[in-house]
């Protein structure tokens, strides 16, 4: 129903947007712009994203590696709008610099960058507050490979401390800004945020270790996120995120959320995890089919993980309850797509709803993020109690081997 009250709306807007006269919108030019040149620079690689007001067809290759790389858009007319940079000094491992030139026939873009790295260009449809966009994502020389490295030696190191690592992944980031609250509070940097705080908590705890999938304001794809914890060996995955009521009615209060492999606890529930799944289109990423994994053990190790999923989810509900000024919503099951590693077990915080005015209050408050992260820990630590975890203690039993068990740290 939500869906399609939505394109409706869309459909509608796009009515009345058609016809009328163009000088009637508020912030847009009268005529084709460019609206954005913008960049963002994660630990492997660079995005750089070109905003238009209008949906264009650029001439570009797919994907390659060059010094320099053109988009050239064929638009008579075409005007940058106002505050619209020429040219990006991005200077980081992957892209040099940015230059946009215009001409009567058109524009050009050219992204320059340093030798060997790689770059993947597509165009991205308007959805939801994003406008026509094209992307183009550049990969520095060996960076793929120094990332690899870089998980491999977190994965050793947790062996070698014989530590348990939770991993923690504030949702959204970069160009997908997630949910919007008043005052321009942004679910990214709130995730981001709590995220620190839990994983600053959780490394005061002997025999754990917290890292983040992000820490800084990059997009990552919702399947690399749980792909990053799974090269590093993780022992747990908590995604964090906040709700808001423009999905979902009037709302308040905090839900945890382990994966459905058969569908969501309702359609409110479902249309949740479509909008949190949808964070790719809004990040951008080609569509890719999933894994079609199966097998007796696949299953095995799939039901135990969505057991202790469960698990974790309750413990995490229970000591954020403890804080009576958010209420439970209870626990929740949705087919969220970060959620289906079958590695460890994982889950979703929907913290508090970004859009109500007294909730937001508390997500922007540097206290009570504080105060959500040592919750959430809290609840970490108790769901190792319960799942017979002992903290450092021995990682590997399966080795067999009789490790010491004293130590720890
Ligand atoms: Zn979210």
């Amino acid at each position: 129903m939500m869906r399609i009250g939505r394109l409706i709306l869309v459909l509608l807007m796009a009515t009345v947007f058609a016809a009328a006269p163009r000088d009637a919108r508020a912030d847009a030019p009268a005529g084709l712009a460019v609206t954005g040149v913008r960049s963002w620079s994660a630990p492997a690689s660079t995005r750089i994203v070109f905003d238009f007001s209008e949906t264009v067809a650029p001439v570009m290759p797919d994907s390659g590696s060059a010094a320099q790389m053109v988009v050239r858009v064929s638009a008579p007319g075409i005007v940058p709008a106002a505050g619209v940079p020429l040219s990006l000094a991005v200077r980081d491992s992957a892209v040099d610099s940015v230059h946009v030139e215009f001409d009567p026939t058109g524009v050009r873009f050219t992204i320059v960058m340093p030798p060997g790295g790689t770059f993947r260009a597509f165009a991205l449809p308007p959805s939801e507050d994003k406008p026509y966009r094209i992307v183009v994502d550049v990969t520095g020389a060996n960076a793929q490979a120094a990332e690899s490295r870089r998980l491999a030696a977190i994965a050793a190191a947790k062996r070698r401390d014989r530590v348990r690592l939770v991993y923690i992944d504030a949702g959204h980031g970069g160009d997908d800004s997630g949910a919007r609250g008043p005052g321009g509070v942004l679910e990214k940097n709130v995730t981001l945020a709590v995220a620190r705080n839990l994983a600053d908590e959780l490394n005061k705890v002997p025999g754990v270790r917290a890292m983040l999938t992000r820490d800084g304001d990059f997009f990552i794809p919702l399947r690399t996120r749980f792909k990053i914890a799974e090269q590093s060996r993780a022992d747990l995955f908590i995604s964090i995120h906040c709700n808001s009521s423009r999905r979902r009615g009037a709302g308040s209060g905090t839900e945890v959320f382990f994966l459905s492999l058969k569908g969501a606890s309702d359609a409110a529930d479902r249309d949740l995890a479509d909008i949190e799944n949808a964070a790719d289109l809004v990040g951008g990423v080609p569509a890719q089919a999933e894994d079609d994994v199966v097998g007796v053990l696949y299953n095995v190790r799939r039901n135990s993980a969505l057991e202790r999923s469960q698990l974790l989810a309750e413990e995490l509900l229970d000591h954020i309850a403890a804080d009576r000024r958010v209420e439970s919503r209870g626990i929740k099951q949705a087919g969220f797509a970060v959620l289906k590693s079958v590695e460890f077990p994982s889950v979703l915080v929907e913290t508090a709803f970004i859009n109500n005015p007294r909730e937001v209050k508390l997500l922007k408050d540097p206290a009570f993020q504080k105060a959500m992260g040592k919750q959430l820990a809290a609840g970490v630590v108790s769901y190792f109690g319960k799942a017979g975890v002992q903290l450092g203690a021995p990682m590997d039993s399966s080795r067999g081997a009789a490790a010491p068990t004293a130590g720890g740290r």
